[in-house]
């Protein structure tokens, strides 16, 4: 949604969304895969694996995205609140199983959950032999760029990952800026090279404490394209490059978002200069697992045994020049489900991807749902807001056909049930829309630039006017 719209464009614009499906939930909003492979058991010794080129490293194609872990809290509407000190013992349970079923990519970063992530991924990983998994971790250098603090977090990965090389070594998000740095080249320069860290992680890599080095890229397409200019210029080589793909952004990234670049650019630059690609957001933050129903059944239609997420997991990992698809698996059940997909991969079809990148995506970008991929870059807000649990529970209330757009809607009444109980129980009442004041603490960090307190504000006026029956 556009910056700044008004509520009346507002409301024309899930209008589409509204007139479909019938069936939707009764109360709150629930998930509408309601596929049974997530009960099933994953097989284990079927895990498909890809050759990185570099090293001969044979790489699972399922990765362990270390983003986001299971807390001590209480779980509300599939979230978790209360309590956010991480469960070691339930992240030791799913790495062991991760491992014994055949993932050996783990990727963190020093800013995950809320900067623990390393720490506690290193104390799940070092109770294993260190050579049966690979680390990819990174530079986060977001908000100090000094040659000090860089060279501080690299050592410190070294230390809360238990280790004395990384694997996977990533530049952390380049193609964003900043208000210093409006620019998005200028911000590069600012954390990598004119501070020496480029040079420094180098030197890193000749000494072996890195083994493969890339980027991750968000943003600002001049910086991913700067990037691959330096290496064709030979003034670094990249092992690997990390990037969104999905079957929604091969096409479709630019008409969802004009600051964003389609997939198929990104994959074809990586491909032609043969850089092994690391995909990130294949379900694109569970956007492509938790669909409108009416999706939901032409995907069941073709085969009804898998799970709507297979499909994206599928999607991903088909095309060749994949190393390994990230997921965050937060629950158990997550990397079940996974598992399930891709152990091994059954690749899809050149008609089934068509299938998905033309019409499937093309009704997804119908449903005009916000962008968020429920990454947390911009938590946590200063006023408590729930930032992507607002949105989340706004785009599958918006795929359910429960954001009911006028009293004279034949299923008024379900949907306005469905959606305000619904967001009660997905987000506490102190964390809901209406508590942003809009000091823009957040709008920078988003990746996908969603103009976020436009967005909340608009999601409040709605539910004001819901609670009042205004509509
Ligand atoms: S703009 Fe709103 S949501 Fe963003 S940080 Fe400020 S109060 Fe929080
Ligand atoms: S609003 Fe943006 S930064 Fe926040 S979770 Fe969504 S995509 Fe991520």
């Amino acid at each position: 949604m556009s910056n700044k719209i008004n509520r009346r464009s507002f409301l024309k614009l899930f209008g589409a969304g509204t007139l479909t499906a019938g069936t939707a939930a009764v109360v709150g909003c629930k998930n509408n895969d309601n596929t049974t492979k997530a009960r099933q058991e994953p097989p284990v010794g079927k895990m498909t694996y890809r050759l990185n080129h570099n090293t001969g490293d044979k790489v699972s194609i399922l990765g362990y995205g270390m983003m986001r872990l299971p807390t001590k809290g209480q779980t509300l509407g599939g979230r978790q609140v209360g309590d956010e000190e991480v469960d070691q013992d339930m992240v030791n349970k799913q790495v062991d199983y991760a491992l014994a079923h055949g993932v050996n990519y783990f990727d963190t970063s020093p800013v995950y959950t809320q900067g623990m992530s390393e720490h506690h991924t290193g104390i799940a990983l070092h109770r294993h032999p260190r050579k049966s998994y690979y680390i990819a971790t990174k530079m986060s250098n977001m908000h100090s760029y000094t040659r000090q603090d860089s060279i501080d977090m690299f050592n410190h990965s070294l230390k809360e990952l238990q280790t004395d090389y990384i694997d996977y070594y990533l530049l952390h998000s380049i193609g964003g800026s900043n208000d210093e740095y409006p620019d998005a080249i200028d911000l590069f320069n600012a954390r990598f090279i004119k501070n020496g860290i480029l040079d420094f992680i180098l030197q890193k890599k000749k000494e072996g404490k890195i083994r493969n080095l890339g980027f991750s890229y968000h943003g600002d397409v001049k910086v991913f394209d700067h990037a691959l200019q330096m290496m064709d210029q030979g003034k670094v080589h990249w092992d690997f490059v990390q990037i969104e793909l999905n079957y929604l952004d091969w096409h479709w990234a630019n008409e969802i978002n004009d600051r964003n670049t389609d997939a198929e650019y990104l994959y074809e630059e990586l491909r032609k200069r043969n850089i092994p690609a690391v995909i990130m957001e294949p379900l694109l933050g569970g956007r492509l697992a938790d669909m409108p129903i009416k999706l939901v059944n032409q995907l069941k239609q073709r085969e009804p045994e898998r799970s709507v997420a297979s499909w994206a997991f599928r999607y991903a990992a088909t095309r060749p020049n994949v190393l390994v698809l990230l997921s965050g698996m937060t629950y158990m059940e997550h990397l079940k489900d996974n598992l399930l997909s891709l152990c091994p991969l059954k690749p899809l079809t050149a008609k089934e991807m068509t299938f998905l990148e033309e019409d499937i995506a093309k009704q997804i970008v119908g449903y005009k749902t916000i962008p968020c991929n429920d990454c947390k870059y911009c938590m946590p807000c200063p006023y408590g807001v729930d930032i992507p649990g607002v949105f989340v529970h706004y785009n599958k209330c918006l795929n359910e056909s429960n954001v009911p757009q006028t009293t004279q809607d034949p299923e008024y009444a379900k949907a306005r049930r469905a959606f305000l109980v619904g967001y009660d129980r997905s987000v506490p009442k102190l964390r809901q829309a209406d508590h942003c004041i809009g000091c823009g603490t957040c709008v920078p960090m988003c990746p996908q630039k969603i103009q976020i307190p436009d967005e909340l504000h608009n999601i409040a006026d709605y539910v004001e006017e819901l609670k009042q029956d205004l509509l």
